[in-house]
């Protein structure tokens, strides 16, 4: 099966146990692109059975990561639709029903088992080197007995009658044919003794309700399809398509990619949360077209790709089967030529939640003469704040003198030059060129090389030596601001700190 014609309803189904990953976010942006793509529906559903690992944060952590990476759904937590509800501890009624239909059946089974008894069972089976598992014990425990057990209130869980015999065969879009035997197949449990459902059957009774024509999902869940099948047969459904995605590696190439963040002895973050990706400043639309490439690609070469191209270019067949690398300083790279292609003042509008944040008193009249500037030296906005901060501050913070003095000069030779610059600049046109022609020629006139002036002079307006071109931070300070600096600067000399 290919890329479908028709509207795809495609599921991201997430269990909201922690921040949103990553990874998860990959598996959501093929969820969107192909709905788009086919003019079908992106869903959200949330996955909330497994009370013990709910975590209350996560659902709203997950919808705020998906926003900021611009993935609208069309049906889901907030906006509702017609399948819904969306919370899968909202729809346990309608699993009951299904399981209750599955007992008549005879397709599943109430195992009574104590939990002493169940790990009993895997301590023998490990002594006889079998893998946990469950020796089913109560699969042929006759049905009115097992009814009658239950009305006199025994706790039980239920599970799915395996087959013993024969096989099951997974066609999956990228992966083609995957047999399993049946006999490696658990009797899985299906509703747990509190009535509330597992995965694996929560999983199959709404992909099959809310019409999910396609199921895009990490490989993790390859080895649990043939729970999910014999259940389709079971309930006399049709499964939709299914893609198993390979894992994300980690940069190096080794392992995947971590659930954790680090950060590098240089202090560099490397994100793998969506709300750290929002915070450190990467464009929605770099990652997203980057996230793209993670695992797809269009052709050998095409690497920048607008929303619109991505959605009209996806396609299932390109899904790589093999498992690719996170790579940052590709992120970086896109993330730059992005902020690159940004108006001055698109770019200065999304830099000044930035500089709030980082405390700073920022206003956008002044960041717009000072954006361009730092434009080209972005990788993420938040890059900006240690650009400008100098900016909006009344004082500098005490710098180390040091950074003062250019190579092969000294501390001692500061005086002089700062005196003489800020003679200069007490009488220049603060304009960019005037400032650059009044400097230069100032700096010839004493026998010094331009950058022996505009280090100190630098230094002593910034408070450190990186900073934006020094003519237009000079323009932007103005002169006040500037010569009250220079002072500053020169009463500390004085004072020997
Ligand atoms: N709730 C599962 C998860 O978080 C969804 C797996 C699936 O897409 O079927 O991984």
């Amino acid at each position: 099966m290919t890329t479908p014609s028709k509207a795809a309803r495609v599921r991201f189904a997430p269990s909201p146990t922690g921040f949103f990953h990553v990874g998860g976010a990959r598996t959501a942006l093929y969820d969107y692109l192909l709905a788009k793509k086919t003019g079908g529906a992106f869903i959200i559903r949330i996955e909330d059975t497994d009370q013990k690992r709910y975590n209350p944060k996560a659902v709203s952590n997950l919808l705020e990561g998906l926003r900021y990476l611009g993935l609208d759904w069309d049906e889901g937590p907030e906006v509702g639709g017609d399948y819904g509800p969306y919370y899968q501890t909202q729809r346990l009624e309608i699993y009951q029903k299904y399981i209750q239909e599955l007992l008549a059946k005879d397709r599943v089974y109430r195992c009574f088992c104590t939990p002493e008894r169940l790990a009993q069972v895997n301590q023998e089976r490990q002594k006889a080197k079998l893998g946990p598992g469950y020796d089913r014990a109560c699969r042929n425990i006759p049905p009115d007995q097992s009814a009658r057990r239950a009305e006199a209130g025994e706790p039980f869980v239920i599970r799915l009658k395996v087959p013993l015999e024969g096989s099951m065969t997974l066609h999956d879009i990228i992966k083609g044919d995957v047999t399993i035997e049946n006999q490696m197949v658990q009797d899985a449990v299906l509703m747990k003794s509190n009535g509330i459902p597992t995965y694996h059957f929560a999983v199959v009774v709404d992909d099959h309700l809310m019409e999910i024509t396609h199921i895009i999902r990490g490989d993790e869940w390859v080895s649990s399809f043939p729970i999910h099948l014999h259940l389709y047969n079971y309930l006399g459904w049709e499964p939709p398509a299914f893609v198993h995605m390979s894992v994300i590696l980690n940069p190096s190439g080794k392992g995947k990619m971590s659930k954790r963040e680090t950060r590098a002895p240089d202090g560099r973050v490397y994100p793998v949360f969506l709300h750290t990706f929002k915070e450190m400043g990467y464009l929605p639309d770099a990652l997203f077209n980057y996230l793209a490439l993670v695992g797809w690609s269009y052709d050998d070469k095409t690497e920048i790709m607008t929303r619109e191209e991505l959605i009209e270019r996806f396609s299932l067949e390109r899904i790589s089967s093999s498992p690719a690398a996170f790579n940052y300083e590709k992120l970086d790279h896109f993330n730059g030529l992005y902020i690159r292609n940004l108006t001055v003042e698109d770019l200065t509008d999304r830099l000044m939640p930035y500089l709030e944040a980082a405390g700073l008193k920022a206003d956008r009249e002044t960041m717009l003469k000072i954006t361009p500037a730092i434009q080209e030296r972005l990788t993420v906005l938040s890059d900006a704040i240690a650009w400008v901060d100098f900016l909006f501050v009344d004082e500098l913070p005490a710098y180390d003198l040091n950074l003062l003095v250019p190579k092969k000069m000294s501390l001692a030779d500061m005086p002089g030059i700062l005196q003489n610059a800020r003679a200069i600049l007490a009488g220049a046109d603060f304009s960019h060129d005037a400032l650059d022609t009044a400097l230069r020629e100032g700096a010839k006139a004493v026998g010094l090389k331009a950058g022996q002036m505009f280090q100190p002079i630098r230094v002593a307006v910034c408070g450190k030596k990186v900073a934006p071109p020094l003519f237009d931070t000079l323009e932007v300070l103005g002169r006040e601001t500037v010569l009250k600096r220079i002072d500053s600067a020169l009463e500390r000399l004085e004072a020997g700190a």
